[in-house]
């Protein structure tokens, strides 16, 4: 079982590496610091690399400023490189030449469009959250969880199931869930920290997404925006809009929602939640992107207005064709 063979490896060598996708969000930043706390204790000499700013709401989290960015002048060489909830080695962003560099590199996974490119691959569509996967593995390797990486599992697991609501929220995600908090962490508090404390700012930015919001093909399509200059306008220069997209997703009409995030000038983050019918990952992956067949998301270089009209022209003819 490959779980097996990289627990057995991991508990072997020394010299770890530990990074996740591009604009990490819960699963990753929980995955990884959950990872890292438990090889630490194991007497590993680790390092935790985010590619971007990792998203303040998680920074309650153990050793959460352990997180390094890569730095090309103090490139060290590692026995194994962990990429966590990750589809594809061009999305570890930064990280990419340390990888390379490494002895080792093992991908650890949920996602449907993972392409399998490391050498020791443990990618399960049946997860809800990478969290899940990580929790198997500190198990095998015979590390007892305590309450610091049982904080990191749980908001993996919390954030990717839009906290136990979404369809890939399954028993085992609750046993497992159960067995965290059995550890004693304050879970209501870690649901607080993440979904309770925005500063007055972000809600006025949800305000803007929420003005934009739109439907078509009779209420079965919502899609909602931000702007560069409405992030502007709020003197913002980090933005966490992570759950913008469930105010469209939670319309009773809608089937798809689709929320455009302008990155950096003409550059559009897209993201899709669709409910029963359609598959917002092949979606994405028409453009370059990848994910989950309910969740999935990919960046528009060019021409979005373009791409706009053809992606909403593409579910209209799909959905014309089902039955919502
Ligand atoms: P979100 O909309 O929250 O950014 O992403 C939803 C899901 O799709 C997540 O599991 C995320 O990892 C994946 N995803 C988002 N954007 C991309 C992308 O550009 N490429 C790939 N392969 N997956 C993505
Ligand atoms: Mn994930």
């Amino acid at each position: 079982m490959i779980a097996v063979s990289i627990s057995n490896l991991l508990k072997q060598k020394q010299h770890i590496a530990i990074a996740s996708h591009v604009m990490p969000d819960g699963d990753s930043i929980g995955s990884m610091l959950a990872l890292y706390s438990a090889l630490k204790k194991m007497g590993k000499i680790v390092d935790v690399y985010v590619s971007d700013n990792a998203p303040e709401r998680y920074s309650f989290l153990p050793c959460f400023d352990c997180i390094k960015v890569p730095d090309k002048n103090d490139r060290q060489i590692y026995d194994v490189f962990v990429v966590l909830d990750c589809g594809s080695f061009d999305r570890t962003g930064l990280c990419q030449d340390i990888i390379k560099e490494s002895g080792i590199s093992i991908n650890i996974d949920h996602h449907g469009t993972n392409c399998l490119f490391a050498d020791l691959n443990l990618v399960d569509t049946n997860a809800s959250a990478t969290g899940e996967l990580v929790y198997q593995i500190i198990k095998l390797m015979g590390v007892e969880i305590s309450k610091e990486e049982a904080m990191c599992i749980y908001t993996a697991i919390l954030t990717d199931t839009g906290g136990f609501r979404y369809s890939n929220t399954t028993s085992i995600t609750h046993q497992i869930a159960g067995e965290l908090i059995n550890t004693g962490i304050d879970f209501n508090s870690i649901y607080d920290m993440i979904y309770r404390s925005f500063k007055y700012e972000d809600i006025k930015l949800l305000g803007s997404a929420l003005g934009s919001l739109q439907l078509f093909c009779n209420g079965k399509i919502a899609y909602m925006q931000i702007l560069q200059k409405d992030i502007e306008k709020l003197g913002l220069e980090v933005t966490d809009t992570s759950d913008f997209i469930d105010y469209a997703r939670d319309i009773n009409t809608v089937e798809v929602a689709i929320f455009a995030k302008e990155t950096v000038e003409k550059e559009f983050k897209l993201s899709f939640r669709s409910k029963k019918i359609i598959d917002v990952k092949s979606i994405c992956e028409k453009y370059g992107g990848g994910g989950h067949v309910r969740a999935a998301g990919c960046t528009i270089k060019d021409s979005f207005d373009k791409v706009k009209s053809e992606i909403i022209e593409d579910l209209e003819s799909k959905l014309k064709d089902g039955s919502v």
